[in-house]
C-alpha cells in the first residue's frame, strides 16, 4: 500500500488499527521528498520527523494499551510554509534577508499541532516574503506544478500545496494574505482554506500584511481540512485579533440552499474553460436542490487597486523592522544609513522593495488622503458588497482564479499580469471572510480548476459542511 495516498482520516484508522506505524508512514514521506523535483522543500528534518514519529507511536500505544483513543492528527506527517516559526529550526520566508534567521519561539499554531504529537516534515517553499502569485520568487528557486513541470504551482504557498498535491506530505499549514492558500491549491487540485480573519492566531507567522494575513490548512480532503482547522483556530492572547470561537459541526444539505453566484466573477477576463467547469460545478449543485441566486459585487473591480494600497502601506511598516540590525542580513557599512542601504538592497526582492515604496508612498503626507484613505473607504465598500450578498444567500460559489496554472516564466516580469491572478481571491479578504478552494475538474490540458466557496463571518462549519456535499458530487 502507498501510504503517501492515505487522507489524515485514513491514517488515523492505520494507526488505530496497527497496520502501520507514524515511522513507516513518515518514512514514507521522506521517501517521496527525496526522490522528488518538484522543491517543494526549503528544509527537510528528517531526523526530527523521526524522532517525533517515534514519540507519537509510543504515545499511541500507550493510548490503545489503556483502551484509550488519540488524537487524529497524532503521528501525521505535515509540512509548513517557511514563514511559520517553529524554534530552532530557520525561518527565511524565501527571502535574502531573512536566509539564516532562526526561530526562537513556535509558532501558536505549531504548539498546537505539538501538543497534538504532529509531525514535521520540514519547512515549504514560498514566494519571497509571500508576495507573488507563482512560487516563483524564492531564493531557494522556483518550485513546479506536480500536474505538468513547465507549469507554476501557483503562490505564494506554492511548496505547501505541492508537497500535499505530490504525496510528499500528509497535510500542510500555509498562509493566505490575498489568495496564497487558495490559489495554489486549485492549480494544484487540493483543499485550501483561508478562514475568516482572527479564526487562527497569527502570532509567529512572519507578518506580510498584519489586516490581510491568516494562516490555514492545506488537506487532500474536505474532513481532513475540518481536522487541521478545528486543531489551530481559537483565541490566543498572544494574537490581540484572534477571536474566542468554536468550530462546531453542522449538519447542511443542499437541499433548499441560497448559493449566490457573483456575476463580476464571470466577466471579461476569465477563460472558457475555467468558467464552463466552474458553471457546471454550480449546476450540480442545483441538480441536488440548491437554489441558485446571480448576484452582483458592484466594488468588485475596485478590490485589487485597493489591496495593492493597504497591503503594500501594511508592509511598509512591518518590514522596516529588517533593518540589518535587528534580524536577518546585516552588511557592514561606514555609517549607519550605509548599514540600512546594504543590508536592505542586498536582503530585499525586486517584489518587496516596489512594495515598499508603494506603501512609504501610499502613506506619506500630502498622498495619505488620497490613497491610504481613499484604500480604506473602498475597502468598507467591499465590506458592504459582501454583507448585502449574505443578507439574502447562505454561501457564493465562484472560481478561484481566472486561468488554471501558467508556465513557469509567463508572467514573471509583469507585476501588473501576476496580480491579477489574485482578482477573485483578494475581495473577501478585504473584508475579512472565509474562503475554501476544493477541486471542481480538469481543463482539457489535465490541470485543476478549483471552486471556490465563500461564506460569512465565522460560517466556515457551513462551508465545509457543503463542500462535504460537493466534494461527494464531484467524485
Ligand atoms: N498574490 C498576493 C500578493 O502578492 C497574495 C499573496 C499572499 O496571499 N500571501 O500579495
Amino acid at each position: 500500500m502507498d501510504l503517501t495516498t492515505l487522507t489524515i482520516k485514513q491514517s488515523h484508522e492505520g494507526l488505530k488499527n496497527g497496520d502501520f506505524t507514524s515511522v513507516d508512514l513518515t518514512k514514507a514521506y521522506l521517501e517521496n521528498i527525496k526522490k522528488s523535483d518538484l522543491n517543494a522543500f526549503i528544509t527537510v528534518t528528517e531526523e526530527l520527523a523521526l524522532e517525533q514519529a517515534r514519540v507519537a507511536d509510543e504515545r499511541i500505544a500507550l493510548r490503545l494499551r489503556s483502551g484509550q483513543t488519540f488524537g487524529l492528527l497524532c503521528g501525521i506527517p505535515c509540512a509548513i510554509k517557511d514563514n511559520i516559526l517553529i524554534e530552532g529550526l530557520n525561518c527565511t520566508a524565501s527571502s535574502r534577508i531573512l536566509e539564516n534567521y532562526v526561530a526562537p519561539y513556535d509558532a501558536t499554531v505549531i504548539k498546537k499541532l505539538k501538543e497534538q504529537g504532529v509531525v514535521f516534515l520540514g519547512k515549504a517553499n514560498l514566494d519571497d516574503s509571500a508576495m507573488g502569485a507563482s512560487g516563483e520568487t524564492s531564493i531557494f528557486g522556483a518550485t513546479k506544478n506536480p500536474h505538468d513541470r513547465t507549469r507554476v504551482p501557483g503562490g505564494t504557498s506554492s511548496g505547501s500545496v505541492t508537497a500535499v498535491a505530490a504525496g510528499e506530505a500528509a497535510f500542510a499549514l500555509g498562509s493566505d494574505t490575498g489568495g496564497s492558500i487558495r490559489q495554489p491549491s486549485s492549480f494544484c487540485g487540493v483543499v485550501g482554506f483561508s478562514p475568516t480573519y482572527g479564526a487562527v492566531s497569527r502570532y509567529g507567522l512572519i507578518a506580510h500584511a498584519s489586516s490581510l494575513d491568516q494562516i490555514g490548512p492545506i488537506t487532500k480532503n474536505i474532513e481532513d481540512c475540518e481536522i487541521v482547522f478545528e486543531a489551530i483556530s481559537g483565541k490566543d492572547k498572544m494574537d490581540a485579533t484572534s477571536t474566542d470561537y468554536k468550530f462546531e459541526e453542522l449538519g447542511i444539505s443542499l437541499k433548499g440552499l441560497k448559493i449566490g453566484v457573483p456575476k463580476e466573477y464571470f466577466a471579461a477576463g476569465i477563460e472558457e474553460e475555467v468558467k464552463k467547469i466552474i458553471k457546471s460545478t454550480i449546476k450540480k449543485a442545483e441538480d441536488a436542490g440548491a437554489e441558485i441566486i446571480e448576484i452582483s459585487l458592484p466594488s468588485t473591480e475596485y478590490a485589487l487597486a485597493c489591496y495593492y494600497i493597504i497591503g503594500p502601506s501594511e508592509i511598509s511598516a512591518n518590514l522596516a523592522r529588517l533593518d540589518g540590525i535587528k534580524y536577518g542580513l546585516s552588511e557592514n557599512g561606514k555609517d549607519l544609513l550605509d548599514v540600512y542601504l546594504k543590508s536592505k538592497g542586498h536582503g530585499f526582492g525586486p517584489e518587496i522593495k516596489r512594495r515598499i515604496m508603494l506603501g512609504t508612498y501610499s502613506l506619506s503626507s500630502g498622498y495619505y488622503d488620497a490613497y491610504y484613505k481613499k484604500a480604506q473607504e473602498v475597502r468598507q465598500l467591499v465590506r458592504q458588497d459582501f454583507e448585502k450578498a449574505f443578507s439574502k444567500v447562505d454561501l457564493l460559489f465562484c472560481p478561484v482564479s481566472p486561468f488554471p496554472a501558467f508556465k513557469l516564466g509567463e508572467k514573471l516580469d509583469d507585476p501588473l499580469l501576476m496580480y491579477l491572478a489574485d482578482i477573485y481571491t483578494i475581495p473577501l479578504k478585504l473584508a475579512g471572510l472565509p474562503g475554501l478552494s476544493m477541486p471542481a475538474g480538469k481543463t482539457e490540458d489535465g490541470l485543476p480548476v478549483g471552486l471556490q466557496i465563500i461564506g460569512n463571518h465565522f460560517e466556515e462549519n457551513k462551508i465545509l459542511a457543503v463542500a462535504e456535499e460537493m466534494e461527494k458530487l464531484l467524485t
